[in-house]
Formats: C-alpha cells, sequence, structure tokens
C-alpha cells in the first residue's frame, strides 16, 4: 500500500467517530507496537502515563472571594528521559484530555528524538475572564501544588493553549522561590530575559511551514499562490498566518474561537494581526462572519487546523476541500475522518509531527539554560529546519516501507525510542 492510502481499517458507516482522545490515542499506539512487534505488555505499559497528579488549590480573586480550581499534571513516561510538555489553561481541560496528550508528547519527542518523554498539565479555568493578577497568582498556585514532582531534570513544563512567556515566568519565578535557587532549565517559552530561546515563539509556526513546505513539495504545489485556510489565530495560527502572507501564498480563511473570515481573493493578515487580541479573538470585530465549521468546507488548497481537538469529523470530512492538512493543534482530526481524507488522497501531516517545532525549540532552550550559552536566532532556525526536515522525511519514509498513511507511520516512529529504552531498562 502507498502513501495516500489508509490503512485504518473499514470504519463502518453506522460506527460512532471516536472523538475520545484517549482512547484513540490508546489505539494507534497499540497498532504502532504491534506493527513493530512489540508483545501486550509494552502496549499495557504505554496505554497510559506512568503517573497523573491531580492538585486542587485555592487562589484569591480579585473581588476578595476565593475559587478552587483542579490542575492535572501527567507524565507519560520517563525510560528517555525526563518528561516535557505544555501546560493549557482551558475551561474543557479534563484528565483523561491531559492524559492522551502525554502521550502525544512522547511520541513528538520520539519523532525528533528528543531526550525526554511526554508529559503534560492543565488547569481547569477560562483566563478569558481572568484579570492578570488573577492569573498571576493561579499560575504561582500551581506550581506550588505540582513542585514536588516536577523541575529542570524530572519534568519540564512550557507553554501550550491560552498560556504564554508570562506564566512561563511566574512559575518559574516561584518555583526558583520553592527550591531556593534559580534554576532556568525548570520551564522552557520563558521570555528571553529570563533565559528563553530566540525562536521560541514563533517555532511552532515556523515548524508547521516548514512541514507543509516539505508536503508542497512531495504533492508538486507552488506555495506562491495557494490558498490556505488556518483554523485559529492563537500563537500557531497567527505566527503560521504571517509566514504564509510573507511566502506569498494567499491565505483565504482564518477563524478565532467565534466565528471565520473568508475572502477567495485572500485576507489582509498585517491588519488582522494588528486587530487581534491576546487571546486570538478577531473576528468580534467584523460583521457576516462565517462559523469554524463552515470555514473548514471553504475552497482550499492547504488547510491547517490550529485550535482545538475533533474539528475534522466523519461529519465533515468528504466536504473538506485541501489537497494538504498540516496539524498545528492537537489532535483536529478523528481517526475516521483521517481514513476518509487519506483514501481521497488529501496528505495528512498529522500532529505529533506538524506541530513539533514547539518542542524542538523548547529542547534547544533547555540546552541552553544547561550550558549557559545563548545562540542566535539564525542558529536556532538552521538546526530547527534541520530536524524538522529530517523528522518529516523519517515519518515519510516509514510511511512507505510499511504501506501506512502518515499518522501511523508517525507513532511507529515516535514510539519506537521509548519502547527500546524501556526494553534496555528491563522493565519489561
Ligand atoms: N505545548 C506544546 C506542545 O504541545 C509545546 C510543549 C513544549 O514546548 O514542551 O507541543
Amino acid at each position: 500500500m502507498a502513501i495516500g492510502q489508509s490503512n485504518v481499517s473499514e470504519v463502518p458507516e453506522t460506527e460512532a467517530d471516536n472523538l475520545d482522545v484517549l482512547t484513540s490515542t490508546q489505539a494507534i499506539i497499540r497498532e504502532a507496537l504491534e506493527r513493530l512487534g512489540y508483545d501486550a505488555a509494552m502496549y499495557e505499559l504505554l496505554k497510559e502515563p506512568l503517573r497523573v497528579l491531580t492538585v486542587r488549590f485555592p487562589v484569591r480573586m480579585d473581588d476578595g472571594s476565593v475559587q478552587v480550581f483542579t490542575g492535572y499534571r501527567a507524565q507519560h513516561n520517563d525510560a528517555v528521559g525526563p518528561t516535557k510538555g505544555g501546560i493549557r489553561l482551558h475551561p474543557d481541560v479534563t484528565e483523561d484530555e491531559i492524559r492522551a496528550l502525554s502521550i502525544w508528547m512522547s511520541i513528538k519527542c520520539g519523532i525528533a528524538n528528543l531526550p525526554y518523554g511526554g508529559g503534560k498539565g492543565g488547569i481547569v479555568c477560562d483566563p478569558r475572564t481572568m484579570s492578570f493578577d488573577e492569573i498571576e497568582r493561579l499560575s504561582r498556585a500551581y506550581v506550588r501544588a505540582i513542585s514536588q514532582i516536577v523541575g529542570p531534570s524530572k519534568d519540564i513544563p512550557a507553554p501550550d493553549v491560552f498560556s504564554n512567556s508570562q506564566n512561563m515566568a511566574w512559575m518559574l519565578d516561584e518555583y526558583s522561590h520553592i527550591r531556593e535557587f534559580d534554576s532556568p532549565g525548570f520551564i522552557t517559552g520563558k521570555p528571553i530575559v529570563l533565559g528563553g530561546s530566540k525562536g521560541r515563539e514563533t517555532a511552532t509556526a515556523r515548524g508547521v511551514t516548514i512541514c507543509l513546505e516539505e508536503a508542497l513539495r512531495v504533492k508538486n504545489i507552488p506555495i506562491k499562490g495557494a490558498r490556505v485556510i488556518i483554523q485559529g489565530f492563537g500563537n500557531a495560527g497567527s505566527y503560521l498566518a504571517k509566514f504564509m502572507y510573507e511566502s506569498g501564498a494567499k491565505v483565504v480563511g482564518i477563524s478565532d474561537a467565534y466565528g471565520a473570515l473568508y475572502d477567495s481573493n485572500g485576507l489582509n493578515i498585517p491588519e488582522l494581526l494588528e486587530q487581534r487580541d491576546s487571546f486570538g479573538t478577531v473576528t468580534k470585530l467584523f460583521d457576516n462572519t462565517l462559523t469554524n465549521k463552515e470555514l473548514l468546507e471553504q475552497p482550499c488548497d492547504i488547510l491547517v487546523p490550529a485550535a482545538i481537538e475533533n474539528q475534522i469529523t466523519r461529519e465533515n470530512a468528504a466536504k473538506i476541500q485541501a489537497q494538504v492538512i498540516v496539524e498545528a493543534a492537537n489532535g483536529p482530526t478523528t481517526t475516521a475522518a483521517t481514513k476518509i481524507l487519506t483514501d481521497r488522497g488529501v496528505l495528512i501531516v498529522p500532529d505529533v509531527l506538524g506541530n513539533s517545532g514547539g518542542v524542538i525549540v523548547s529542547y534547544f532552550e533547555w540546552v541552553q539554560n544547561n550550558q549557559g550559552f545563548y545562540w542566535t536566532e539564525e542558529e536556532v532556525d538552521e538546526r530547527l529546519v534541520t530536524l524538522m526536515k529530517r523528522s518529516f522525511q523519517t515519518v515519510y519514509d516509514a510511511a512507505e516501507k510499511y504501506g501506512v498513511d502518515m499518522r501511523l507511520a508517525a507513532y511507529m516512529v515516535g514510539v519506537r525510542r521509548m519502547a527500546e529504552s524501556v526494553r534496555w531498562r528491563g522493565w519489561v
């Protein structure tokens, strides 16, 4: 079976789409391990995180009241090295989602060959409705609650949905107080002055761009004039829109949590970037917006989901018009939708590859913190380009070699180093 054909066994019309990210992740981990020849015990170990800490902590709100928040930190597996992954601040955060996301981080690190296992954290909250001071107290309280299990050689957090370099700065400061020494390598995605890396802010979008260029090369589509739809205008989506606009592509559609804009002649991206707020909201300023759902079905050559999970499902997969999909968000396409699209010849660059630029530059940041010697923006970019291109090629080659789609190939490449480390350590 060649690339462009799905390995996923027939998905009967009647079968519900699997929107549960944990069970769908476990299914693909099982398949990847089986195809690599690992036994059931390896799957038993890797199907869940080794550790998940649930914390509840009080935060004083500006009006004097106290609100109790729930947070999680999951550590998938530390056979390769310390665990690594972001912290998301979102009202829809659940424990299962954080478990699944920690597994995805392991796969991302495995594909890029970083010396980490996967980790992930989350706080159930809506920072869009909180003040600056409340978010500071929340960030600090969360770090106090999880401080026992994290650290520069244990588990290294980073930004994720609705968290940014300011949250990282507060968390670093809180952690350094607790430990009584400055430990910049405790967290990545920091402001540059606190030991952040050049290029980290734009890294996810830069990585998506590199994957996109590779995918277009394979598909023989010139980037100049290619029509791009980007769902989501947060860190990844907005920088990507900028990069696409600058490279001569036509960004015909963008969206935020509240709506979408589409113009077949191309949107004025510099103007939209000027108008967006820090949570990536911009469509509220316009009348006649589309819904996110409508946006995905509009004419385009390239579609980049850069928002949240389960956006491309069995329901809308047949209506997607793009030839290339690069997943900048985590988990935007369901298994059933992956099959429908792959069978139609759409090239899907899966999240664990497409958005790995973020964790790759986080790794560079941690390396720079550990050595106390900092790189130029050009050095960071050069290393990122080399790593991303190699990752893309490795996954693409594995897809051809094993006759599977890019998602399963990515999982096979990504899980291998972890399984081998587990074996060498004698755990299974
Ligand atoms: N949150 C990002 C991700 O999902 C970045 C993680 C990191 O930099 O450690 O990949």
